[in-house]
């Protein structure tokens, strides 16, 4: 019952419908049924009474006379007549003693007895088989005797039974009627719900929201459906929004990684990109026989360029070296811009090591022809590192090193060339990079120090001021000279930071010298041409002399011609204005550079720096005589001081106090000195009162010992 239950709740509208329908109208059909039944069954037994109650009334009176006279015969006669009612089964007159006195009786089918002790065995009474009837027989209102009459219901039950067949066709045909008419009752109700069902499984199965119901009746199911399809309007719409804010940001993440992934100015893939490609290249490569080959190239001098024609022209060249390289390779080979000058080359599936050098050759001779940017026919050239794989590495970060080595060793061999990257290479590679950390560090951890080496007028045998030289106390390698870190730190840029330490550190002294009472002692600080270029130049030089509270005059700015010579103009007017605020110049390691005479009267300098080289051959070389000659006298003509370096012996400081110059630097006299040396040095000299003729000996002595 509880599976019926439960089958019936799972069941479908349109089963379930059927179900109640059939159920209901059976019922009432058989409810009906049953009434008709025991209507008739009713009607007929008291229709079967009356007729025996008439029959007995008919009889007793016929035989009142026969029984008074005691005619059998003539009351058997009586009784007979009953043959004529077929229900009637037996007639009995029974005499007051209860003798029978006339008797009839009508055969009863076997049917009908067996029937009989059948329902008598049951106990029914209600549907007895016979009926009986017992009537007094009066005469003069005296009981003479009485008739017992017995009716068989047989025929009753038939007429039921037939009764029944006949209500019972008329009810199957009437639910049969009913069936096909609430079917189509039915239908109508359940075609539409399934209607809705089956779009519904559409719309949610094929997630199309443009579907619609398309019941518009104003009942429920109409207004369900109405219902529905509002609903689906408001996901169509919210749906086409959300798939155009989808697909603006589709576009947008596009954008970003076009922006991400490529350069603006070449429109060649970036750094990003190379990087990834790099790596999944080399990955590839594994499985592949060929080679795989990266190429660095880094363009000559590029922001000699940039600096001069402006970043405009700097940018046009830099996609015009895009264009070139595109053509030159072929379609397959991918060429990234990884950096500002720089590019880089992944070439796949290379056969032959040869290949490879006449591809980087073909690179490097796609510079040989100027590039015409506006007006302007620019020249540059470009220096290509070559590391290939598995020869020289299997590891993309390995392989991106050893050519940028490569790159920097062609550098180095002049520009405008290509470099394969060799082991040996390695090591010095190493070595600089090293070295580069370390000056790093060194800046932020105070490992520099200055040490300073007098400089005096060889006719007052006073120290006239001193040259600040830096010294790098190194953990493990012990005091390290300039020669040594200089260059790697102008390359570095380190210079820039460095370099101002040192001149704050160098004013400082200055000033701490002359508060302990050494007298003023004009300082002189060497400024690298990587420094000069500092656009902030002036503006920090003179904050750090203003910090120090040094007296401008007291500060003496060494410059070699090549700084001068690099962008001239725009030099001139830094050396205007450090001059205008009462700074003073040197010209550094005179004549070992361009030496160009114009430049001398243009620039607003002080003093010229006789080269130690020139000095070194002095008095013996003819020609180092000469070129010092040459030198103390056109510093003479030029009204500007001239001062020799790297004197080393009486014979050069009494050749060059001969020739007119007075003022000298050199190991003769001192070598340079820590702070603290060079104060004790002063004091003494002050202390004996040197005369000047005796200047030399004096200062070697001193010189010796402190040196
Ligand atoms: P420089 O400016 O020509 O400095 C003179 C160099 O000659 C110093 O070498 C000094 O020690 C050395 N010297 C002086 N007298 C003699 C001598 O009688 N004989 C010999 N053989 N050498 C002598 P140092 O200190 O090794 O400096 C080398 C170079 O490093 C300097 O050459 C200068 O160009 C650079 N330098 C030093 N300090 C600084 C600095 O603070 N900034 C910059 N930009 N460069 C510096
Ligand atoms: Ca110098
Ligand atoms: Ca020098």
């Amino acid at each position: 019952m509880k599976i019926n239950r439960r089958q019936f709740k799972n069941a479908s509208i349109k089963t379930k419908l059927q179900v109640i329908n059939l159920a209901t109208t059976g019922l009432a059909l058989f409810l009906v049924f049953c009434a008709l039944l025991a209507n008739e069954f009713f009607a007929y037994r008291q229709s079967v009474m009356d007729n025996l109650k008439v029959q007995a009334q008919m009889i007793g009176s016929n035989s009142t006379a026969a029984v008074v006279f005691r005619d059998k015969q003539t009351a058997q006669e009586i009784l007979a007549a009953l043959q004529a009612a077929p229900e009637i089964i037996r007639a009995i007159i029974y005499l007051p003693d209860g003798t029978p006195f006339a008797q009839f009786e009508h055969p009863v089918p076997q049917a009908s007895i067996a029937l009989l002790s059948v329902l008598e065995q049951t106990g029914l009474p209600y549907f007895p088989l016979r009926l009986h009837f017992q009537e007094d027989i009066r005469f003069s209102a005296e009981k003479i005797a009485s008739l017992y009459i017995e009716a068989d219901m047989q025929g009753l039950y038939r007429t039921i039974a037939r009764y029944a067949a006949i209500t019972a066709l008329a009810a199957a045909g009437a639910l049969l009627t009913a069936f096909l008419m609430l079917q189509r009752l039915r239908d109508s109700i359940t075609s539409p719900l399934s209607g809705l069902t089956q779009l519904m499984r559409r719309v949610s199965q094929d997630k199309d929201y443009s579907l619609r119901s398309e019941i518009d009746s104003r009942d429920e199911v109409g207004s369900l459906a109405r219902c529905f399809n509002e609903m689906l309007e408001q996901i169509q719409s919210r749906d086409s929004s959300l798939s155009d804010e989808l697909s603006e940001r589709k576009r947008a993440e596009a954008r970003l990684d076009t922006l991400a992934y490529y350069d603006t100015v070449t429109g060649l893939p970036n750094r990003h990109f190379f990087n990834e490609r790099l790596v999944y290249t080399v990955a590839q490569a594994g499985a592949a026989s060929g080679r795989t080959v990266l190429m660095f190239i880094d363009l000559d001098n590029f922001k000699i360029i940039n600096d001069t024609l402006g970043h405009h022209v700097g940018d046009m060249l830099l996609s015009g070296v895009g264009e070139r390289l595109t053509r030159t390779l072929r379609s397959k080979d991918v060429i990234f811009r990884i950096g500002g000058d720089e590019f880089a080359v992944i070439l796949e599936d290379i056969a032959d090591r040869d290949d490879v050098a006449s591809i980087a050759d073909k690179l490097v001779q796609t510079f040989a022809f100027p590039f015409l940017l506006e007006d302007h026919e620019v020249h540059i050239s470009a220096s290509l590192g070559v590391s290939v794989c598995p020869d020289d590495a299997t590891d993309p970060y390995a392989l991106l090193r050893h050519a940028d080595t490569a790159m920097y060793y062609a550098k180095e061999r002049g520009k405008n060339t290509y470099q394969f990257f060799q082991p040996a290479m390695r090591g010095k590679a190493l070595q600089r990079l090293n070295m580069e950390n370390s000056l790093r560090r060194a800046l932020e951890k105070n490992e520099f120090i200055l040490h300073y080496q007098p400089q005096l007028d060889l006719d007052s045998g006073q120290i006239i001021g001193a040259e600040a030289l830096l010294r790098w106390l190194h953990p493990d390698l012990g005091t390290v000279g300039p020669s040594d870190f200089i260059p790697l730190a102008e390359e570095t840029g380190l210079i820039v930071p460095l370099g101002e330490w040192a001149l704050r550190t160098a004013c400082a002294q200055a000033v701490a010298w002359q508060a302990e009472g050494l007298g003023p002692i004009a300082i002189a600080v060497n400024l690298s041409g990587r420094q000069f270029k500092d656009e902030n130049l002036v503006e920090n030089l003179l904050r750090i002399v203003r910090e120090a509270g040094l007296d401008p005059g007291l500060l003496d700015l060494e410059l070699t011609e090549s700084t001068l010579m690099d962008g001239s103009l725009a030099n001139m007017e830094k050396l205007t204005a450090l001059r205008d605020a009462g700074i003073r110049f040197s010209i550094d390691d005179f004549g070992t550079g361009y030496s160009s005479m114009s430049y001398l009267k243009r620039f607003p300098l002080n003093t010229l720096k006789i080269d130690r080289s020139f000095v070194d051959g002095i008095p013996e070389n003819h020609e180092d005589v000469a070129i010092t000659t040459a030198i103390i006298a056109l510093a003479q003509s030029l009204n500007m001081r001239v001062i020799a370096e790297g004197v080393e012996t009486r014979e050069q400081a009494d050749f060059l106090k001969r020739k007119g110059c007075p003022h000298v630097q050199g190991h003769f006299f001192s070598r340079p000195l820590s702070a603290a040396e060079f104060t004790l040095l002063t004091r003494s000299i002050a202390t004996q009162a040197p005369r000047a003729e005796a200047i030399s000996g004096l200062w070697s002595l001193i010189g010796g010992r402190m040196g």
